[in-house]
């Protein structure tokens, strides 16, 4: 793998940077088949892929997608990272991502944009800074950095946020993650997609799996659109098509898939420096390195998998990021765009061998699931290569919904990805 560095760009300028190699290769599957098959080449699949590699020596894998690489909601989402979630399992689960997170561009040798720029969820009720000093306590007594700002703090760190007592739901406060921020999301496909073909991972691209195949009660490969592949394991690893992908075996998952839209506006001198999210008044929004003005909405209400959604949730997103900052009013949108988010019950992913042998779900991140991405493929690397759970995907296995212990992480979740 070529390694990328300053000189390099320096070198490759000479030739006009014609010379690149390819990041990835673009081969043919094999005809006897992996040892294990990812169905789904989002950043979750992609990560997943790369840690049975590099950490399982696992090389013999393919990423099997319908589409092209991190074309999924890994390129449509809003590219919030954080850790600071209720509970103690997904406190755990997403500082652990936020901690790989950390090392990743060195770990990856490619530039992530990852930005720490600091997480603001927004109070304005009692109620939600109630809710937002238990939160943080609960970060606090679980290693994670978290602080309860009052609205002068608030002020301090956001000038053109509107903090005045007329406004018609006031900020009172905020909990503030020093740690969280962005990262680009194309890249983070892109930097595992180039790190796993290095290791030799198969990314097989424009190839949809459409069957599971068994026997005796075990898996034995994939009907794809370019033929069968053998595996004795596939994980699914496709979002809001994971509903789709249970029932080719006959199982339903608890998962509902809705549109969830973003936006940006065009691009701005630099402004805003951090991310801005309010539940109550419903909307979040970053500036990006390019300078648009990222802003995201809740889910629509209606079932789908049609990658839009529909135009008053636009509108009143529009709303309330007008609500929180007047300044923007006359700042124009430029592109709009929707996803399809495979949403839980209790608002946190599956993560789960299933009661086929060989058979493993990775789902149910909802809105939410971009900032995982690295944690969320090393322990599902680490479940599929030792059919065993790892502890910190333990409690995220399906069999929740059965045994009643759900983890309500929609406090945490709301509209705040
Ligand atoms: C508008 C929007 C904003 C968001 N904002 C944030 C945010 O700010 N922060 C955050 O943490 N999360 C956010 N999310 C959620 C986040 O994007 C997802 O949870 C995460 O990207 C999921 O990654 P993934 O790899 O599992 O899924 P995807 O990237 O969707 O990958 C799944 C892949 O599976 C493929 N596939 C499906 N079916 C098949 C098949 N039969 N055969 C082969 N391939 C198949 C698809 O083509 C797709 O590429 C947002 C989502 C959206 C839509």
């Amino acid at each position: 793998m070529q390694k990328y560095s300053g000189f390099g760009l320096l070198k490759h300028a000479l030739t006009h940077h014609e010379n690149w190699q390819r990041v990835w290769h673009n081969p043919k599957p094999k005809p006897e088949g992996y040892d294990v098959i990812i169905v789904g080449g989002g950043g979750h699949g992609l990560a997943t892929a790369y840690y049975l590699a590099k950490e399982h020596g696992i090389t013999n894998v393919a990423v099997i997608e319908k589409g092209y690489l991190g074309g999924g909601n890994t390129a449509r989402n809003t590219t919030i990272v954080r850790s600071n979630y209720l509970w103690d399992e997904s406190a755990w689960l997403y500082e652990h991502s936020m901690k790989l997170w950390e090392g990743l561009a060195q770990d990856l040798n490619y530039n992530l944009m990852f930005s720490q720029r600091g997480v603001l969820n927004l109070g304005h009720t009692l109620q939600d800074m109630r809710d937002i000093e238990r939160r943080v306590n609960a970060n606090r007594l679980n290693g994670i950095d978290g602080e309860v700002l009052n609205a002068q703090q608030v002020q301090d760190i956001v000038p053109i946020l509107d903090c005045s007592k007329t406004a018609r739901y006031p900020v009172l406060g905020a909990s503030w993650q020093p740690r969280g921020g962005t990262a680009r999301h194309d890249a983070v496909a892109w930097g595992f997609a180039r790190a796993a073909d290095a290791m030799g991972v198969h990314l097989i691209q424009q190839t949809e799996v459409t069957g599971i195949r068994r026997e005796n009660g075990a898996v034995t490969g994939v009907d794809t659109t370019a033929g069968f592949i053998a595996a004795p394991k596939v994980a699914c690893v496709t979002a809001g098509n994971s509903g789709v992908m249970a029932k080719m075996v006959g199982m339903e998952l608890p998962l509902e898939s809705h549109p969830l839209q973003a936006m940006v506006s065009e691009p701005v001198k630099p402004i805003l420096d951090t991310v801005v999210m309010s539940n109550h008044v419903h909307g979040y929004i970053s500036q990006s390195d390019k300078g648009d003005l990222v802003i995201g909405a809740g889910i629509d209400s209606y079932l789908g998998y049609g990658q839009r959604g529909s135009f008053p949730v636009v509108e009143e997103t529009m709303a309330a990021i007008v609500e929180m900052f007047p300044i923007f009013s006359r700042v124009r949108l430029n592109r709009t765009w929707g996803g399809i988010v495979d949403t839980c019950p209790d608002a946190c992913p599956i993560i789960s061998k299933t009661h086929i042998k060989g058979l493993y779900f990775n789902c149910g991140w909802g809105t939410g699931g971009f900032k995982a991405t690295p944690g969320s493929g090393n322990v599902f690397a680490h479940t599929i290569a030792k059919d065993d759970p790892h502890p910190l995907a333990k409690p995220f296995n399906v069999d929740r919904f059965t045994s009643g212990h759900l983890i309500d992480e929609h406090g945490a979740a709301g509209v705040a990805h």
